[in-house]
This record gives structure tokens, C-alpha cells and sequence, in this order.
């Protein structure tokens, strides 16, 4: 499932933080608690590392 466009809510594997990114970052995205990447930019979308809890509209 892509997401490329939208911000989603995601939860952090490492530390199960909950953080709103935006899906189509240009740079990583560390996740706020403990610094993982929850995020990376690959080819102008982001690869979502972390578990998609919701997509926001
Ligand atoms: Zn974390």
C-alpha cells in the first residue's frame, strides 16, 4: 500500500511511539523519542519504515 502523498500516522517498531510524518518527505525522518529513521527518501517519495497506523486525508 503506498502512501506517498499524504501524512500518516505511524508507530515506531523500536520504542512504539506514535508520530504524524508526512508521506512524501525529502529528507529522513528520525522518529522524535529515541532517533530512528522512521522514514527515507527514495526517488523523490519516502519508504516508510515504520508500522502505518492511519492515513490522514
Ligand atoms: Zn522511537
Amino acid at each position: 500500500m503506498q502512501a506517498a502523498s499524504k501524512f500518516v500516522k505511524v508507530r515506531c517498531p523500536k520504542c512504539k511511539n506514535e508520530q504524524i510524518i508526512f508521506g512524501r518527505a525529502s529528507t529522513s525522518v528520525l522518529c522524535l523519542v529515541c532517533g530512528k529513521p522512521l522514514a527515507e527518501p527514495t526517488g523523490g517519495k519516502s519508504s516508510i519504515k515504520a508500522r502505518i497506523l492511519e492515513v490522514l486525508s
